[in-house]
């Protein structure tokens, strides 16, 4: 349950030396500037995190997972990549956490850029909807976490949750889609699939996929 993990009273209180001892050498320095500016909701077991740190590598980004195991394993993961290819890998880390409840607890107002929701549990179930990570009440939080121009992307290989995400999406006011140029453009969207594990078990198995990739705009007056 919630009590068995530490949660932040808030952003300032995030122990950035912790996660990125490279980037800040002690725990003083958590005022140097630098901030987490991307966050991977339900990293499970880690894949996007380690290849978008190669592709972005001044950025950092933190992974949020609920299974102590698998935030574990993830760590071990970092600190061992972190090993075997010296100044590599220092910009990613991990959090076990209940990201339904505690993203403003890390997070300021327009302090991330983009936002990913790779392959989330379906909850099937109408009684609980309520439990998806993409929800118009949670569209709220996310947007105001999100900068302006900020990016959530998201991707299923349940087509009733693709259906699901996207129209919760398409009607949130703060939201509106990435143009399929841009989505071409963007060496990100290629991730979204191949990345992760679960995409590539999805691909393995021939599954198809169901992608929705908004952008953070600014409200309109
Ligand atoms: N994104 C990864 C991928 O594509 O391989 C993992 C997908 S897996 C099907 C969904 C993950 O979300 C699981 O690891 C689960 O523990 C995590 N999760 C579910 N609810 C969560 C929550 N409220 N906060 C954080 N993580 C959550």
């Amino acid at each position: 349950s919630d009590s068995h993990f530490p949660v932040p009273i808030s952003p300032g209180q995030v122990d950035y030396s912790l996660h990125y001892p490279q980037h800040f050498p002690s725990s003083d320095q958590v005022d140097s500037g630098k901030k987490i500016q991307f966050a991977d909701i339900g990293c499970g077991f880690g894949g996007l995190l380690i290849s978008l740190s190669t592709l972005f590598p001044e950025t950092l980004m933190i992974g949020m997972e609920l299974r102590d195991k698998v935030t574990e394993y993830v760590k071990e993961r970092i600190l061992a990549l972190r090993v075997t290819n010296p100044g590599q890998y220092q910009n990613i880390s991990v959090v076990r956490t209940n990201s339904m409840k505690y993203i403003p607890n890390y997070f300021e107002k327009g302090q991330l850029s983009k936002m990913f929701f790779l392959f989330p549990d379906p909850h099937f179930k109408e009684k609980n909807h309520r439990r998806r990570v993409i929800s118009p009440f949670l569209l709220d939080e996310y947007a105001y976490v999100l900068e302006v121009g900020g990016i959530i992307y998201t991707i299923t290989d349940v087509e009733e949750l693709g259906d699901w995400m996207k129209a919760c999406l398409e009607n949130h006011p703060m939201f509106e889609a990435l143009t399929d140029e841009e989505l071409k453009a963007d060496p990100v969207t290629k991730l979204l699939s191949s990345a992760t594990e679960e995409g590539q078990k999805v691909d393995r198995n021939g599954g198809q996929t169901f992608r929705a990739v908004y952008r953070r705009i600014a409200p309109a007056l």
